[in-house]
């Protein structure tokens, strides 16, 4: 077989040679165009072995591979697939080409790409022809080309960062698994959408859709220049929201000035936007608290300087904020608490104490002092230097003047009750002795009787004044109760004026009477005679020596009572704060009192369901208007 092949290949090439021949020295022209040739070009019987051969392959000189086995030049690695091509080749008439190493003489392995076409004789492929080009170094460039890629493309795969590739459309090219993440979507659902598509529902900071032509991947597509920190929301599919900041980049090819391609790369800056956020709603609550709070909030600089505060601090002392930061907590200071007031900063400062509370004073802008229990605490910097002092202070000028007005109650409960009580014990002497009086005669009654009514009216009056004191411990403990019945306004009321007959005689007050027959409704009558006494007993107290007129008339279904007398008068700026617990318009020096009689005939008033006030100037004596609803109509505890 060998022998007949080979003579089949020698016939061949005789063949060849003699078409050459016949084509008259064309031999020569055709060995000198195949050795010029770049490429390797290579005659092959269809069994593979070189029947003619320009430039040599490396491993031998053009003739030296003459009549050899195109295989045997071939490394083992890509021996077969050779094999196979030219088999193909042989089978089919059609072209092929296939991948060859050559190893060379010093070892080293060159690439060619073969590519294999018949040559056909009579119908079959007789000759082939295999020109060899070398492509040792493009491959050797693809693959450093392909590692460099593979480097970048791990890169891009590892990086934190979202990257997106858009093509000159702003459709989405291609994009890393951080993109996939942050976006919440696969590569495959962000493929071809683009930054225009409204399923992105992009917006800016302030919640304003974000327009898709604007945005920086868009925009880098139109101008051509880069984009840089351009902060976007989009919702992602689940329906949170992702914030991210982008820049993009453009891809451009030399000489273009337009983009071919834009490279957007983004960072979630969810969690930076969420603790903004966490931080902004916590400085505005912190704001509402100290723009809001009842208290007086304030810091101050080491040195006492006002560095803010909130409204109602500045209302408390009467200046503006902008006239607060002039000036120091000493200068508005009520300057004799302000030695206690030093102290406990240094008591501060010095770490002694971590707060320090006092009641102190200061000096609003009008110039008048103002109670507050001031806390203070002081912020430290990281060093532990003193930053700043926290003042928190509070209004207490109500209950300094509760404490005041108690005080002030005591020394007067303790003076009122000892007031009758002296005179009586003189006329209970007198009348002892005068009925000790050794041989005379007793005691007439126009002797005992003056002294008597007087110690009856002296004890009356102390009788009120414990009756006053037992209803304020009962009104204080609890709220007043009522007990309705069945009652004759006018009867009621003309007993009462009975009962103070000989008070108003005292005091020279004539009395006149206003009221119908009889005027009926639900009431409690301790609580109407309450009302009335003390009405009448101030009347007495404060217009003695003038009359006083009762006056009393149904009014719908409410019965209005009035005692108007010609006294002292109260001033308009009094007349709320008289109904009050231990409130007086007077001092105590002139009118006794507890301050307390107005006090429980508006309780019992409202008690009933009613209501009094009070019309008077001062020096133009004073009319109590009592009205109260006929029907039961309790007010609620
Ligand atoms: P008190 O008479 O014991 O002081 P009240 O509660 O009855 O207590 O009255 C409160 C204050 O109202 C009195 O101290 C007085 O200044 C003023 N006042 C009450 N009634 C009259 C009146 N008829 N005329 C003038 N002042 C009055």
């Amino acid at each position: 077989m060998a022998a007949l092949g080979k003579s089949a290949e020698e016939g061949a090439a005789d063949a060849l040679k003699r078409q050459l021949a016949e084509l008259g020295g064309a031999e020569v022209l055709l060995q000198a165009i195949l050795d010029s040739a770049s490429d390797c070009i290579l005659v092959l019987s269809p069994e593979g072995t070189i029947l003619l051969s320009g430039r040599a392959l490396p491993r031998a000189s053009s003739t030296s591979l003459l009549r050899t086995s195109i295989y045997e030049h071939i490394a083992p690695e890509t021996r077969e697939a050779a094999r196979s091509c030219v088999e193909r080749v042989v089978r089919s008439g059609a072209p092929d080409s296939c991948e060859c190493a050559i190893r060379g003489e010093h070892g080293h392995v060159a690439l060619y790409e073969a590519r294999v076409s018949p040559i056909l004789r009579g119908g079959r492929v007789a000759t082939l022809l295999m020109i060899c080009a070398d492509v040792t170094e493009r491959r050797a460039t693809e693959a450093a080309l392909r590692r460099s890629e593979e480097r970048y493309r791990s890169v891009i795969a590892a990086l934190d960062e979202g990257i997106v590739l858009q093509d000159a459309s702003g459709a989405i090219q291609a994009c890393n698994a951080s993109a996939e993440r942050i976006l919440g979507l696969t590569s495959a659902e962000m493929a071809g959408r683009e930054s225009r598509d409204p399923r992105w529902s992009a917006v800016h900071e302030d919640g304003s859709p974000f327009n898709g032509d604007l945005h920086p991947a868009i925009v880098t597509l139109r101008t051509g220049a880069p984009q840089k920190n351009v902060i976007m929301g989009v919702h992602r599919p689940e329906g949170e929201m992702a914030w991210i900041s982008i820049n993009s980049q453009p891809l451009l090819r030399a000489g273009e000035a337009l983009p071919y391609a834009v490279v957007a790369s983004f960072h979630d800056i969810t969690e930076r936007k969420r603790s903004e956020e966490e931080l902004r709603r916590s400085e505005e609550r912190f704001r509402a608290t100290f723009n809001q709070a009842a208290v007086g909030i304030g810091q101050a600089s080491v040195e006492g300087r006002w560095l803010r505060l909130n409204e109602r601090f500045c209302d408390l002392v009467g200046y503006s904020h902008a006239e607060m930061t002039d000036l120091t907590f000493q200068q508005i200071t009520y300057p004799p608490d302000l030695p206690a007031d030093i102290e406990n900063l240094r008591r501060i400062l010095s770490g002694e104490v971590q707060t320090a509370s006092q009641e102190k004073r200061y000096v609003r802008k009008g110039g008048e002092p103002v109670w507050v229990k001031v806390t203070v605490s002081l912020v430290r910097h990281a060093s532990g230097a003193p930053a700043y002092f926290i003042v928190i202070a509070e209004d207490i000028t109500d209950r300094k003047h509760v404490e005041e007005t108690r005080q002030e109650f005591l020394t007067i409960a303790s003076h009122e009750l000892k007031t009758p009580l002296t005179p009586v014990m003189l006329r209970v002497q007198a009348l002892l002795r005068m009925y000790r009086r050794a041989g005379g005669p007793p005691p007439t009654a126009e002797e005992v009787i003056p002294k008597l009514e007087a110690v009856e009216a002296l004890l009356g009056r102390l009788h009120r004044l414990v009756e006053e004191l037992l209803d304020i411990s009962q009104i204080t403990a609890a709220p007043m109760t009522v007990t309705p019945e069945e009652v004759d306004l006018s009867a009621l009321l003309r007993d009462i004026l009975h009962g103070h007959a000989a008070l108003l005689r005292r005091a020279a007050c004539p009395v006149t009477v206003d009221a119908p027959s009889a005027l009926l409704g639900q009431w409690d009558p301790v609580r109407i005679e309450q009302i009335i006494t003390n009405l009448l007993s101030n009347a007495s107290k404060y217009g003695g020596g003038k009359p006083v007129d009762v006056a009393l008339a149904a009014s719908g279904d409410m019965a209005r009572l009035t005692v108007r007398d010609r006294g002292i008068g109260i001033a308009a700026a009094d007349h709320e704060r008289i109904f009050r617990c231990f409130q007086r318009a007077t001092t105590s020096r002139h009118y006794s009192g507890f301050g307390l009689g107005l006090w429980i005939v508006r309780e019992a008033a409202e008690a009933m369901g009613g209501a009094v006030r009070v019309e008077s100037r001062l020096g133009e004596g004073a009319r109590f208007t009592v009205e109260l609803p006929r029907a039961r109509r309790h007010a609620s505890p």
